[in-house]
């Protein structure tokens, strides 16, 4: 009996991406193994952790990194190390961050909420953000007012498609925080196979999601400057306490880097090219709806499938069409945020092909019926 039968459990078909709700991503053979076999045994976590800050070193670039709960984790605790550095006392003390630099700068368009605002990271390390530009708009001269006040004790940058307004040149603003002698910290949660590029920006820290793009269980790692990276593991003895990461999550970390070592990442785009080109066309004739390929707006490097929903008269929509795709069995959750626009976006990297059938089979049956529209549940 598989999980799902032996508990009950929907069966869910995740077009969605690396979505939280869902459970993120689907491990390997290797890193359930690893995990399995480290959840029966003890070991000297210190060892655990060098283990994989070489690893991501040897990976992705940067000098050290560490382990975390999760990337809401690290962005806190890197905050905190960028407050209170290696004193003990410092630590200790916060979030009261009396007499420790307490304001974060971060572009407004980088305000973003990934289930809860990013903000709430900041605050929980007893610090404050400090917002840049408009959402539309922030130019390296606003940058620098905001950095330029010496309670600043962060600069804080997000990579991600929730980011708004115009792009943030990243190389550009972390040059303008270590101008003032500012560190300089970037969310790339979602940018896993993005990772050097990220940490050519010059960052003191880049931090990514193990679950996201390296489908480890749930870890945040936190890549940069060895010193920064010694300044985060501080703060075990501080906040971070309630953000460790377990022994489990650190092996599992360990193998994902394995697994994505050895992946050919010719070979890996083109497979993922293979399936939106497969679906594309499987799914051609489908009435009111057209299928394309683009590509991923955050520049990982693969396409996503794009269906443009033609409204015609009455319960017949983007978002209509989304709730009838997640209220039949099983459920299929795909993007929605273009719904407005006409748009939902189906990320196929986890899938397998007998599930894309399923969607192409849903799709077109939803489409077909899309005229005798019965009331939906909610
Ligand atoms: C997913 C995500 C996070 C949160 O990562 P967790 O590891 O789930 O805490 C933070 N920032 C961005 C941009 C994300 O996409």
């Amino acid at each position: 009996m598989n999980i799902h039968e032996r508990y009950g459990l929907t069966r869910v078909i995740n077009a969605r991406g690396t979505f939280t709700p869902l459970g993120v991503s689907r491990s390997s053979e290797r890193v359930a193994k690893t995990v399995a076999q480290a959840l029966g045994e003890f070991f000297i976590i210190e060892e655990l952790q060098s283990l994989v800050s070489q690893a991501a070193v040897d990976l992705a670039g940067g000098e050290a990194a560490a382990v975390t709960h999760c990337v809401s984790a690290a962005t806190t605790i890197a905050v905190a190390a960028a407050m209170a550095g290696s004193d003990p006392k410092k630590v200790a003390a916060l979030p009261d961050a009396s007499g420790m630099p307490d304001r974060v700068v971060l572009p407004a368009g980088h305000a973003v909420d990934y289930g809860h605002p990013n903000t709430t990271d900041i605050r929980l390390a007893g610090a404050f953000p400090v917002l840049a530009g408009s959402e539309a708009m922030c130019s390296t001269r606003d940058l620098e007012a905001a950095l330029a006040h010496e309670r600043t004790a962060c600069l804080l940058l997000v990579s991600s498609r929730l980011t708004t307004g115009s792009p943030v040149d990243l190389r550009e603003a972390v040059a303008a925080a270590h101008r003032r002698n500012v560190p300089a910290i970037i969310d790339a949660a979602a940018q896993g196979m993005r990772m050097d590029a990220l940490l050519s920006t010059g960052a003191d820290a880049v931090l990514f999601s193990a679950q996201k793009y390296l489908a480890s269980p749930t870890a945040g790692l936190i890549i940069g400057r060895a010193e920064f990276v010694r300044d985060c593991r501080v703060q075990e003895r501080g906040i971070g306490r309630a953000m460790k990461p377990t022994k489990e999550a650190i092996l599992g970390v360990l193998a994902a880097i394995e697994d994505r070592r050895d992946l050919e990442p010719a070979a890996w785009r083109e497979a993922q090219a293979r399936k939106v080109a497969w679906f594309v066309d499987r799914v051609k004739h489908v009435s009111s709806v057209t299928a394309s390929e683009v590509p991923d707006p955050s520049g990982m490097p693969f396409s996503r499938v794009r269906l443009t929903v033609r409204a015609e008269g009455e319960g017949w929509n983007a978002a209509v069409l989304a709730a009838r795709l997640r209220s039949e069995t099983p459920p299929i959750w795909v993007m929605e945020h273009g719904a407005g626009e006409g748009h939902l976006f189906l990320e196929l990297v986890p899938l397998d092909d007998a599930e894309l059938e399923v969607i192409a089979d849903r799709l077109t049956h939803c489409a077909a019926g899309r005229s005798a529209a019965a009331p939906l549940p909610n």
